[in-house]
């Protein structure tokens, strides 16, 4: 198991499902770990109070917020951006203002808070933006909007990845499939289509994922970067 004893970590959306596990599996390896949450306090306190994370309010479609707090954290080792809001629906139908949202948070907000933790990160820091297996695949109707945003997120590790490289610091995204959490619950009503779309048929369980980012964000990862690291149990097969 990585040990990240006094390492300086950030989690962006942290209060609950994906990003949660990953603030319970690095704090409980010693990483000094915060998180941020926009509207899921309680939860964020609760998780705070067990893990002994610091939790701060930021809404990640806010740039300045956002910008204030990765600048507050200071010389970060880790990075990880989970945030992320998903929007499903007929093209012709969804609200532009919801689109536009999704884009903030999940493509400009990684963006940025990638390149305000680049400025002042330490040798070998590490970035992590959970994408997901929808920048590879979209096997349903409905989707052309989330998708666009994690295949964004593809482009853009790829090329901080050559930016930051000369300072050993990594970019990667990590991109999982179905996983459970309020976003996509195991027994909601899609998960008999995602499943189908699968080779193992079930959700992958956010501890999961949290095992492969602290594997990534460890020092075992130093030379993987500009990478996409799916775990989805074949959907993207
Ligand atoms: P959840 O909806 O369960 O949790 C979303 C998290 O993101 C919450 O902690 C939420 O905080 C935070 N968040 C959302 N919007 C903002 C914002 N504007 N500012 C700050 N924090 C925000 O989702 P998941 O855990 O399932 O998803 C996490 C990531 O994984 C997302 O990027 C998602 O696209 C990706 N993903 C998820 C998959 C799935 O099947 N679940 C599959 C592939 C990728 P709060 O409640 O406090 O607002």
């Amino acid at each position: 198991m990585n040990d990240f004893t006094g390492k300086n970590i950030l989690v962006l959306g942290g209060s609950r499902g994906i990003g949660a596990a990953i603030v319970r599996r690095l704090a409980s390896t010693d990483g000094l770990v915060a998180f941020t949450y926009a509207g899921s306090r309680q939860a964020a306190e609760d998780l705070a109070s067990e893990t002994g994370a610091t939790a701060i309010r930021t809404d990640s479609a806010d740039r300045s917020e956002l910008i204030t707090t990765v600048a507050g954290r200071g010389a970060l080792d880790v990075l990880i951006v989970v945030a992320g809001a998903l929007v499903l629906g007929d093209p012709l139908e969804i609200e532009a203002d919801a689109v536009d949202h999704m884009i903030d948070v999940n493509v400009r907000a990684p963006y940025h808070a990638a390149v305000e933790a680049a400025r002042r990160m330490n040798e070998n820091g590490r970035i992590i933006v959970i994408g997901s297996v929808n920048g590879d695949r979209m096997p349903f109707a409905g989707g052309a909007a989330y998708a666009l945003t994690k295949s964004a997120v593809q482009g853009m590790v790829r090329g901080l990845a050559r930016d930051l490289g000369p300072r050993g610091i990594t970019v990667n995204s990590i991109q999982p499939g179905p996983t459970d959490s309020d976003m996509n619950p195991a027994d909601g009503p899609m998960a008999a289509t995602m499943h189908s779309f699968m080779a193992i048929k079930r959700h992958v369980r956010p501890d999961e994922v949290a095992e492969l980012t602290a594997y990534i964000a460890g020092p075992h990862g130093a030379m993987i970067t500009g990478s996409l690291q799916t775990i989805d149990g074949g959907f993207g097969a």
